[in-house]
C-alpha cells in the first residue's frame, strides 16, 4: 500500500497522473538503476568458444544477486548440457506467479555480450562502463545488460507502486548465449516449457526509431548462412608453366559472387518476393553516417532504404577462405571458399532460399569448376501484428513516456530464439522493445546507451505493467 495507488481507490494507470508518479519514481531511483547496469557491464560475459567461462558464471551471479533484490519467489541459474559435454551459457530466471485471473508476463533480456573486437578502436575501457554526454560507453551498455535493468527496475516500480498484491504474474528470463545464436534454447524449451509460459513476452533486446521517437519492433527478419566452395585442380600448380587455359580458384569464386548481384547490386537469386512494406522513411543520410560509408559509394538495390533493410533479403559474403597475400606464391590457387550471410525478409522460408541459392549457382557457366553450398544456421523470419492487444497497449505505453508517438519498425537483424519462443507458445504475443538508438553500434567498438533512452524505457514498461495489472480488476 502507498500514496500512489492506495487500496480500493487505485489510480488509474492510463491518466496522466499516473504517468507523472511513474516519472518521479524512475527519476528518484535513476542513479542506483545505472550504477547496477554499470556493475554488471564489468563482467565480460562471453559465451563464445575460446572464452573464459568463469566471467559468464560470475556475470550471472551478478544478475541473481541484482533480482533477489525483487523479492521473486522462485529463483534460480538453469544451465543446458549437451551428450557431447557441452554446456548452455548459465540462465537465470525468476517468477512471481500470478493470482486468479491476472494475466503472467515474461521478462527477457540477455546477460551475454559480443567480444570486443579491435581493443585500439574503443575510446573507453569497454568494461567499465564509462558516461559522456549522457551516453553510457562499454560492451554491453546497451546489447542487452540494460535491458536486464529495465526489467528489474519495472517490476520495483511497480511493486512499490501497486503494492506487492497487484497480482500480476512476472517471469524474468536472463538468457546467458544469445550472441552465440541460442544453442540450447529449444533444448531448455523442451525441458522447462512451464517455467516460461506467459500471455506476453516482453523482449527488451531491439532498437528504437531514435533517442526521442520509441518504437516496436514487429518485424525480423530471418537469417541463413554458409560457404561456398570452389575446387579447380586437386593440387596447386606454376603459374608460369600452366597459366592461361587454367582460371584459378579464387577467380571463378569471385565470379560466383559477382552473379548473386544484378549489376545495379539487386539480389539475382530467383523467388525472394518482398511480402511486407515498411511505413517510415529511413533518411539515406543517416544510413550514410550510421554506416560510415565512404564519400561517393553508391547504395545497392532497388526500393525504400528501411524495405532494402527489413523486407527484403540481403546477402553479404563475410568471409573468404584462400591464399594469404603473405603466403601467395606463383602458383595456381587450386581451391578457395566463401562464407555468406543471408538475411530473409518476412514471408522467406530459409531451406526454399538455400535451394533457390544452391540452383542459381548450379545454373551459373562456371567452367565446370567442383562447386559445393554447404548450408550453415537457418533461423526463420518473424512478423507480429502491431495491432493486437498487448503490441496496441505496449506502443500506448511507450508513447506516454516518451511523449512522443511509437512506431513499429522492422529489423533487419535476427533473434533466433524469438522464432523458437514463437513456435513453442503460439498464444502469447511477442512484444519487442528496446533500449538501443542508431548510434548504439551494438557489436561494435564504442557501444553506448543513450541515459535518456533507458529512462524513458523503463518508464514504459513500468506503465504497461501496472496497466495489465489494472485492467483486469476492473
Ligand atoms: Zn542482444
Amino acid at each position: 500500500m502507498n500514496d500512489a495507488f492506495p487500496a480500493g481507490t487505485r489510480l488509474d494507470p492510463y491518466s496522466a497522473a499516473f504517468v507523472e508518479i511513474v516519472k518521479e519514481w524512475v527519476e528518484h531511483r535513476f542513479s542506483h538503476i545505472v550504477a547496477e547496469l554499470k556493475h554488471l557491464v564489468t563482467y565480460p560475459s562471453l559465451a563464445f568458444e575460446g572464452y573464459e567461462r568463469a566471467p559468464l558464471e560470475a556475470s550471472a551471479d551478478a544478475v541473481v544477486t541484482l533480482l533477489q533484490k525483487l523479492g521473486l519467489q522462485e529463483l534460480q541459474q538453469l544451465t543446458e548440457h549437451g551428450s557431447d559435454g557441452t554446456a548452455s551459457g548459465p540462465a537465470i530466471i525468476g517468477r512471481r506467479p500470478s493470482a486468479a485471473n491476472k494475466p503472467t508476463v515474461l521478462l527477457y533480456a540477455h546477460h551475454d555480450v559480443q567480444p570486443v573486437g579491435d581493443r585500439a578502436a574503443w575510446n573507453t575501457d569497454p568494461w567499465e562502463a564509462t558516461e559522456i554526454n549522457g551516453r553510457l560507453y562499454g560492451r554491453g551498455t546497451a546489447d542487452d545488460k540494460a535491458g536486464i535493468l529495465v526489467h528489474y527496475a519495472a517490476i520495483q516500480a511497480l511493486e512499490e507502486l501497486l503494492g506487492a498484491d497487484h497480482g500480476l504474474g512476472l517471469t524474468v528470463f536472463i538468457e546467458g548465449e544469445e550472441e552465440i545464436g541460442s544453442p540450447f534454447f529449444s533444448q531448455f524449451l523442451s525441458r522447462h516449457k512451464e517455467l516460461l509460459e506467459a500471455d506476453t513476452i516482453i523482449v527488451a533486446d531491439s532498437a528504437n526509431w531514435s533517442t526521442d521517437v520509441p518504437a516496436l519492433t514487429t518485424s525480423l527478419r530471418g537469417l541463413l548462412d554458409g560457404v561456398i566452395e570452389v575446387t579447380v585442380a586437386e593440387h596447386p600448380v606454376h603459374s608460369g608453366l600452366f597459366g592461361g587455359p587454367m582460371l584459378d580458384a579464387i577467380t571463378v569464386l569471385s565470379r560466383i559472387i559477382a552473379q548473386l548481384h544484378t549489376p545495379d547490386g539487386e539480389l539475382a537469386i530467383p523467388g525472394l518476393e518482398q511480402s511486407r512494406w515498411a511505413e517510415v522513411v529511413y533518411d539515406e543520410d543517416d544510413y550514410r553516417s550510421q554506416t560510415g560509408a565512404v564519400e561517393g559509394f553508391r547504395l545497392a538495390g532497388k526500393g525504400t532504404l528501411a524495405d532494402r533493410m527489413w523486407n527484403k533479403a540481403a546477402l553479404n559474403i563475410i568471409g573468404i577462405d584462400t591464399k594469404r597475400i603473405s603466403e601467395a606464391s606463383n602458383s595456381i590457387v587450386h581451391t578457395a571458399s566463401a562464407k555468406f550471410s543471408l538475411r530473409l525478409g518476412p514471408g522467406m522460408d530459409p531451406q526454399k532460399t538455400m535451394s533457390a541459392l544452391t540452383n542459381h549457382i548450379e545454373a551459373m557457366d562456371n567452367f565446370g569448376a567442383t562447386v559445393k553450398t554447404y548450408p550453415g544456421e537457418a533461423g526463420k523470419p518473424f512478423v507480429v501484428d502491431g495491432g493486437a492487444p498487448y503490441s496496441r497497449m505496449m506502443k500506448q505505453a511507450l508513447t506516454d513516456a516518451w511523449g512522443s508517438e511509437a512506431i513499429e519498425i522492422g529489423l533487419g537483424g535476427s533473434i533466433p530464439f524469438v522464432a523458437e519462443l514463437a513456435a513453442v507458445y503460439p498464444e502469447a504475443e511477442i512484444l519487442l522493445t528496446g533500449i538501443e538508438d542508431p548510434d548504439t553500434r551494438a557489436h561494435a567498438p564504442n557501444e553506448s546507451l543513450d541515459l535518456s533512452v533507458l529512462r524513458h524505457a523503463i518508464e514504459a514498461e513500468v506503465l504497461l505493467l501496472a496497466r495489465m495489472a489494472y485492467d483486469v480488476v476492473e
